[in-house]
């Protein structure tokens, strides 16, 4: 079974994991679509898929775009 289908937010509404701000109601819409994460069994397997497929749009296991361009541009432990 594809990790997706094991996925929270399948029941939610997709527009809490694509707020169109970060700012006021943004910002709450990303707290909540983030606790929903939270929760979320395959939220690993969502933020790596995210991470690998460079998604920029919406919230990804537990993560903001902004946070997810932090993490790939951040120095990786160990690299030279
Ligand atoms: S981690 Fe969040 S965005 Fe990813 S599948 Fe789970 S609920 Fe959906």
């Amino acid at each position: 079974m594809h990790w997706s289908r094991r996925s929270l937010c399948l029941t939610e509404d997709p527009e809490l994991f694509f707020p169109v701000s970060t700012e006021g109601p943004g910002r709450e819409q990303y707290e909540q679509a983030k606790a929903v994460c939270r929760r979320c069994p395959v939220q690993h397997r969502c933020l790596e898929y995210a991470l690998n497929t460079h998604q920029m749009y919406g919230v990804w296991g537990g993560t903001s775009p902004d946070e997810r361009r932090a993490a790939m541009t951040a120095p990786r432990r160990g690299a030279r």
